[in-house]
Protein backbone atom coordinates (compact mmCIF):
# COMPACT_ATOMS: atom_id res chain seq x y z
CA UNK A 1 0.00 0.00 0.00
CA UNK A 2 0.99 3.32 -1.11
CA UNK A 3 2.20 5.98 1.87
CA UNK A 4 -0.29 8.33 0.17
CA UNK A 5 -2.99 6.20 0.35
CA UNK A 6 -2.34 5.12 4.11
CA UNK A 7 -2.73 8.99 4.96
CA UNK A 8 -6.20 9.54 2.71
CA UNK A 9 -8.90 10.01 5.05
CA UNK A 10 -11.35 7.38 5.15
CA UNK A 11 -15.06 8.49 3.87
CA UNK A 12 -17.49 8.38 6.11
CA UNK A 13 -19.06 5.05 5.69
CA UNK A 14 -15.83 3.32 5.76
CA UNK A 15 -15.55 4.84 9.42
CA UNK A 16 -19.44 3.73 9.87
CA UNK A 17 -18.14 0.09 9.73
CA UNK A 18 -15.52 0.70 11.64
CA UNK A 19 -16.86 1.54 14.01
CA UNK A 20 -19.64 -0.82 14.24
CA UNK A 21 -17.30 -3.70 14.07
CA UNK A 22 -15.49 -1.64 17.34
CA UNK A 23 -18.65 -1.39 19.01
CA UNK A 24 -19.93 -5.40 18.13
CA UNK A 25 -17.01 -7.29 18.85
CA UNK A 26 -14.53 -4.76 20.15
CA UNK A 27 -10.92 -6.49 19.85
CA UNK A 28 -12.48 -9.79 18.62
CA UNK A 29 -14.71 -10.82 15.88
CA UNK A 30 -18.04 -9.62 14.64
CA UNK A 31 -20.71 -11.57 11.73
CA UNK A 32 -21.83 -10.37 8.67
CA UNK A 33 -25.61 -10.77 10.50
CA UNK A 34 -24.31 -8.36 13.67
CA UNK A 35 -23.08 -5.64 11.48
CA UNK A 36 -26.21 -5.54 9.32
CA UNK A 37 -28.56 -5.17 12.04
CA UNK A 38 -26.11 -3.22 14.07
CA UNK A 39 -26.19 -0.91 10.46
CA UNK A 40 -29.57 -1.24 9.56
CA UNK A 41 -28.10 -2.35 6.29
CA UNK A 42 -28.43 -5.27 4.14
CA UNK A 43 -26.32 -8.33 4.66
CA UNK A 44 -25.41 -8.18 0.77
CA UNK A 45 -24.37 -4.45 1.30
CA UNK A 46 -22.25 -5.32 4.74
CA UNK A 47 -20.25 -8.00 2.53
CA UNK A 48 -19.58 -5.84 -0.22
CA UNK A 49 -17.88 -3.04 2.19
CA UNK A 50 -15.97 -5.91 4.54
CA UNK A 51 -13.99 -6.97 1.45
CA UNK A 52 -13.50 -3.08 0.83
CA UNK A 53 -12.01 -2.40 4.23
CA UNK A 54 -9.76 -6.12 3.32
CA UNK A 55 -8.56 -4.38 0.41
CA UNK A 56 -7.73 -1.07 2.36
CA UNK A 57 -6.60 -3.02 4.82
CA UNK A 58 -8.64 -1.99 7.98
CA UNK A 59 -10.47 -5.28 8.44
CA UNK A 60 -9.51 -8.87 8.55
CA UNK A 61 -12.44 -10.20 6.21
CA UNK A 62 -13.21 -13.93 5.82
CA UNK A 63 -16.80 -15.08 4.22
CA UNK A 64 -18.69 -16.39 6.74
CA UNK A 65 -16.12 -16.07 9.71
CA UNK A 66 -16.82 -12.25 10.01
CA UNK A 67 -14.83 -9.49 10.30
CA UNK A 68 -12.29 -8.04 13.08
CA UNK A 69 -10.27 -5.02 12.45
CA UNK A 70 -6.91 -4.40 12.02
CA UNK A 71 -4.40 -2.72 13.50
CA UNK A 72 -5.18 0.29 11.56
CA UNK A 73 -8.73 -0.55 11.39
CA UNK A 74 -8.82 0.06 15.24
CA UNK A 75 -6.94 3.05 15.30
CA UNK A 76 -8.95 4.77 12.69
CA UNK A 77 -12.19 3.48 14.76
CA UNK A 78 -10.56 4.78 18.12
CA UNK A 79 -10.00 7.95 15.78
CA UNK A 80 -13.76 8.48 15.19
CA UNK A 81 -14.91 7.17 18.45
CA UNK A 82 -12.64 9.79 20.38
CA UNK A 83 -14.23 12.38 18.16
CA UNK A 84 -17.71 11.25 18.73
CA UNK A 85 -17.53 11.56 22.45
CA UNK A 86 -16.09 15.27 22.48
CA UNK A 87 -18.74 16.45 20.12
CA UNK A 88 -21.40 14.91 22.75
CA UNK A 89 -19.84 16.31 25.50
CA UNK A 90 -19.34 19.87 23.91
CA UNK A 91 -22.94 19.62 22.85
CA UNK A 92 -24.27 18.76 26.38
CA UNK A 93 -21.99 21.42 27.94
CA UNK A 94 -22.01 24.15 25.94
CA UNK A 95 -24.79 24.27 23.52
CA UNK A 96 -27.45 23.11 25.83
CA UNK A 97 -28.27 20.04 23.68
CA UNK A 98 -30.69 17.32 25.69
CA UNK A 99 -28.98 14.23 26.39
CA UNK A 100 -31.43 12.51 23.79
CA UNK A 101 -30.15 14.14 21.40
CA UNK A 102 -26.23 14.06 21.20
CA UNK A 103 -25.43 11.15 19.73
CA UNK A 104 -27.23 11.86 16.48
CA UNK A 105 -25.74 15.44 16.14
CA UNK A 106 -22.20 13.89 17.35
CA UNK A 107 -23.27 11.46 14.41
CA UNK A 108 -23.38 13.70 11.57
CA UNK A 109 -20.32 16.06 12.89
CA UNK A 110 -17.77 13.28 13.82
CA UNK A 111 -17.29 12.87 10.02
CA UNK A 112 -16.90 16.17 9.20
CA UNK A 113 -14.15 18.05 11.73
CA UNK A 114 -10.50 17.43 11.31
CA UNK A 115 -8.04 16.00 13.89
CA UNK A 116 -6.44 19.58 14.27
CA UNK A 117 -9.94 20.69 15.61
CA UNK A 118 -10.71 17.07 17.65
CA UNK A 119 -7.56 17.91 19.70
CA UNK A 120 -8.34 21.80 19.69
CA UNK A 121 -11.69 21.13 21.23
CA UNK A 122 -10.30 18.66 23.68
CA UNK A 123 -7.81 21.40 25.45
CA UNK A 124 -11.16 23.90 25.53
CA UNK A 125 -12.96 20.63 27.44
CA UNK A 126 -10.19 20.39 29.90
CA UNK A 127 -9.31 16.65 28.57
CA UNK A 128 -12.94 15.03 29.86
CA UNK A 129 -12.35 10.93 30.50
CA UNK A 130 -15.61 10.33 29.81
CA UNK A 131 -18.32 11.58 27.52
CA UNK A 132 -22.41 11.98 29.14
CA UNK A 133 -23.20 9.12 28.58
CA UNK A 134 -20.31 8.15 30.92
CA UNK A 135 -18.37 6.06 28.32
CA UNK A 136 -14.67 6.34 28.38
CA UNK A 137 -13.34 8.52 25.53
CA UNK A 138 -10.05 7.30 23.81
CA UNK A 139 -6.76 9.01 24.14
CA UNK A 140 -5.67 11.11 20.81
CA UNK A 141 -3.10 8.02 20.71
CA UNK A 142 -5.79 5.47 20.68
CA UNK A 143 -5.10 4.20 24.29
CA UNK A 144 -9.01 3.44 26.24
CA UNK A 145 -9.11 3.00 30.25
CA UNK A 146 -10.27 -0.43 30.40
CA UNK A 147 -13.48 -0.74 31.37
CA UNK A 148 -14.56 -1.89 34.88
CA UNK A 149 -18.41 -1.67 34.76
CA UNK A 150 -21.12 -4.41 34.75
CA UNK A 151 -24.66 -4.22 33.90
CA UNK A 152 -26.64 -3.62 37.03
CA UNK A 153 -28.50 -6.64 36.24
CA UNK A 154 -25.20 -8.37 37.48
CA UNK A 155 -25.20 -6.45 40.49
CA UNK A 156 -25.23 -8.23 43.66
CA UNK A 157 -27.73 -7.20 46.30
CA UNK A 158 -27.16 -4.92 49.20
CA UNK A 159 -24.43 -3.52 46.90
CA UNK A 160 -23.87 -0.06 46.85
CA UNK A 161 -22.80 1.02 43.24
CA UNK A 162 -22.33 4.19 41.06
CA UNK A 163 -23.92 4.39 37.46
CA UNK A 164 -21.27 4.94 34.81
CA UNK A 165 -22.51 4.20 31.55
CA UNK A 166 -26.52 4.04 30.38
CA UNK A 167 -27.48 3.06 26.92
CA UNK A 168 -27.87 5.49 24.45
CA UNK A 169 -28.19 4.30 21.60
CA UNK A 170 -32.38 3.83 22.01
CA UNK A 171 -33.29 7.82 22.42
CA UNK A 172 -36.72 6.31 24.46
CA UNK A 173 -34.67 4.06 26.97
CA UNK A 174 -32.25 6.81 27.17
CA UNK A 175 -35.22 9.52 28.15
CA UNK A 176 -36.76 7.12 30.48
CA UNK A 177 -33.36 6.75 32.56
CA UNK A 178 -32.64 10.35 32.35
CA UNK A 179 -35.89 11.47 33.57
CA UNK A 180 -35.67 8.84 36.31
CA UNK A 181 -32.09 10.35 37.06
CA UNK A 182 -30.35 6.86 36.33
CA UNK A 183 -27.76 8.90 34.72
CA UNK A 184 -23.84 8.58 35.29
CA UNK A 185 -22.35 9.50 38.53
CA UNK A 186 -25.48 8.46 40.68
CA UNK A 187 -25.67 6.39 43.26
CA UNK A 188 -27.24 3.40 44.23
CA UNK A 189 -28.29 0.67 46.80
CA UNK A 190 -29.03 -2.54 45.13
CA UNK A 191 -32.34 -3.55 47.06
CA UNK A 192 -33.02 -6.80 44.91
CA UNK A 193 -32.05 -8.90 41.57
CA UNK A 194 -34.76 -11.19 41.00
CA UNK A 195 -33.43 -13.78 38.99
CA UNK A 196 -36.49 -15.63 38.20
CA UNK A 197 -37.06 -12.77 35.18
CA UNK A 198 -33.76 -10.31 35.70
CA UNK A 199 -36.17 -7.40 37.51
CA UNK A 200 -33.93 -5.01 39.87
CA UNK A 201 -35.04 -2.56 42.21
CA UNK A 202 -32.71 0.48 43.59
CA UNK A 203 -33.19 3.17 45.89
CA UNK A 204 -31.06 6.06 44.77
CA UNK A 205 -29.27 8.84 47.31
CA UNK A 206 -32.00 10.33 47.95
CA UNK A 207 -34.04 7.72 48.94
CA UNK A 208 -36.43 7.05 46.08
CA UNK A 209 -36.98 3.56 44.51
CA UNK A 210 -36.78 2.18 40.95
CA UNK A 211 -38.03 -1.17 39.35
CA UNK A 212 -36.31 -2.00 36.52
CA UNK A 213 -37.27 -4.43 33.68
CA UNK A 214 -34.91 -6.93 33.07
CA UNK A 215 -33.64 -5.23 29.38
CA UNK A 216 -33.26 -1.41 31.49
CA UNK A 217 -31.26 -3.10 34.28
CA UNK A 218 -28.92 -4.33 31.43
CA UNK A 219 -28.64 -1.07 29.65
CA UNK A 220 -27.02 0.65 33.22
CA UNK A 221 -24.03 0.19 33.81
CA UNK A 222 -22.27 0.59 37.12
CA UNK A 223 -19.23 0.30 39.49
CA UNK A 224 -19.22 -1.58 42.75
CA UNK A 225 -18.32 1.03 45.99
ZN1 LIG B 1 -23.04 8.67 20.99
Amino acid sequence: MSDLLAHKPISASVGDYLKAIWNVAGSGSASTNELSEHLSVAPGSVTRMLGRLREMGLADYEPYHGASLTERGRREALRLVRRHRLIETFLLEHLGYPLTDLHEEAERLEHAVSDGFTERLADFLGHPGRDPHGDPIPAADGTLTPEDSLPLSEAEAGRRVRVSRVSHEEPATLAYLAENGLIPGRLLKVEEVRALDGVVTVEDEYGTCHTLGGALARSILVRNL
